[in-house]
């Protein structure tokens, strides 16, 4: 049978073991309303308040600043929505300024593209290059207008960039700006601050609990206002029945995550591992962002001769789950816009590859691998270079 390996847990994490067994005594006896009052909603309520006060202390904030969304893309845009709708109440006009990094997931990107094309906001973006350097001249000069919002990534998904947020909220702070932050990626493999922060977004299927889940915390001193609206769940801030499974999959992801102590060393171990097999036994490879602070399980490769699309396929069927820096829409991969805002050219893009480790990944796994990959790539390389030596003849 296919040895299966999972590689891809920026994409999205296994469920922990320990969360699917307690999950399955949890749907016996939780499975009520957490609204009803009668004994059915008692045990999903006391979850909820679990949660929320775990997540509070992993946070070091107030379990009341704690909201419960359907993920991270719902808590980036009732951010974004509420503060951008309120903006002529807060004193920054009708059309106010929002800063973001050039390297943000697209529930914030594409949702402020929206607001952008509707005349609604006046967008800035700033940059950050391959060395990894976010451009601080830049960002002070655009804080010089008075600014609605700063809401940056604390780490990429794609090349797992860490970016230097709390010198970037400290200026946005003092410029007076609302922050935010999408720490989606960082929760779980390196600490998350929230200093100088309003608001921070998270979600439960990067950290090992399930889909369909995720948390906006909100500053109890930062304006607020719901996305979703319909009921009084989570004190009116986001109305419909609280997806309690997935709540209660997040609490316990999260004891799990708190009783492992040392869980950046052991995925930088992994990813060290990997790219050092790598960088010496293949030729043409660059490591994207190798020199910069970056997430320990997140190995971003651009690889000379190859096509990412193919090697992501030929990959899969060898029982590797891997990504590349394209993003699939309607059936034609088209290269990923953070690596093009990274500098890399539409041909480098394609030919990208991400490894990202998590918890359960072994050294012998990542052992396996290097030696598939290798000879995935040099079996690539060589179709590639018969192709275009076929090509050349036929031409003459
Ligand atoms: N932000 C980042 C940085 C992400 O990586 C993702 C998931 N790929 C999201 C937001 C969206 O999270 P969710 O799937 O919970 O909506």
């Amino acid at each position: 049978m296919l040895n299966r390996i999972y590689l891809d847990h920026n994409a999205t994490t296994p469920l922990a073991p320990k969360v699917l067994d307690s999950l399955k005594i949890f749907l016996d006896q939780g499975w009520g309303n957490p609204s009803s009052i009668h004994w059915a909603g008692r045990k999903p309520k006391q979850v909820l308040r679990e949660t929320r006060k775990a997540l509070a202390d992993f946070l070091k904030v107030h379990p009341l600043e704690i909201i419960f969304t359907s993920g991270a893309t719902e808590a980036n845009n009732t951010v974004l929505q509420g503060l951008v709708r309120n903006s002529l109440k807060f004193g920054f006009g009708n059309r106010p300024r929002v800063i973001t990094s050039s390297l943000e997931h697209p529930s914030i990107s594409e949702t402020l593209q929206v607001m952008s094309e509707q005349n609604l906001i006046d967008w800035v973006q700033i940059s950050v290059d391959q060395q990894g350097n976010f451009d601080f001249q830049s960002f002070e000069k655009a804080l010089s207008q008075p600014t609605l919002l700063v809401s940056v990534m604390t780490a990429n998904n794609e090349t797992g960039f860490v970016l230097p947020i709390q010198k970037i909220m400290s200026l946005a702070k003092a410029a007076g700006a609302f922050t935010h932050s999408d720490a989606t990626q960082a929760m779980g493999k390196i600490p998350v601050v929230t200093q100088d922060l309003d608001y921070l977004s998270l979600s439960a299927h990067k950290m090992y609990a399930l889909k369909g889940c995720g948390v906006l915390w909100v500053k109890k001193s930062a304006p607020f206002e719901a996305l979703i609206l319909g009921g009084a769940q989570e004190r009116s801030r986001r109305a419909g029945t609280e997806n309690i499974l997935g709540v209660a999959s997040l609490g316990m992801a999260l004891a799990e995550l708190n009783s492992q102590p040392n869980i950046y060393q052991q995925l930088v171990l992994l990813r060290d591992r990997f790219e050092s097999q790598i960088l010496s036994q293949l030729t043409g490879v660059q490591i994207t962002h190798q020199n910069s602070e970056r997430l320990p399980n997140t190995s971003h490769l651009i690889i000379d001769g190859i096509d990412g699309e193919s090697l992501l396929m030929s990959l899969d069927l060898k029982g590797y789950a891997v990504s590349t820096g394209a993003a699939c829409s309607s059936g034609s991969p088209e290269p990923s816009p953070v690596l093009l805002a990274l500098g890399f050219t539409k041909q480098q893009a394609q030919q990208s590859l991400r490894v990202s480790f998590g918890l359960y990944n072994t050294s012998e796994e990542v052992d396996v691998f290097v030696q598939d990959l290798i000879s995935t790539v040099n079996h690539l390389r060589k179709v590639r270079l018969e192709q275009t030596v076929l090509l050349v003849e036929r031409s003459l």
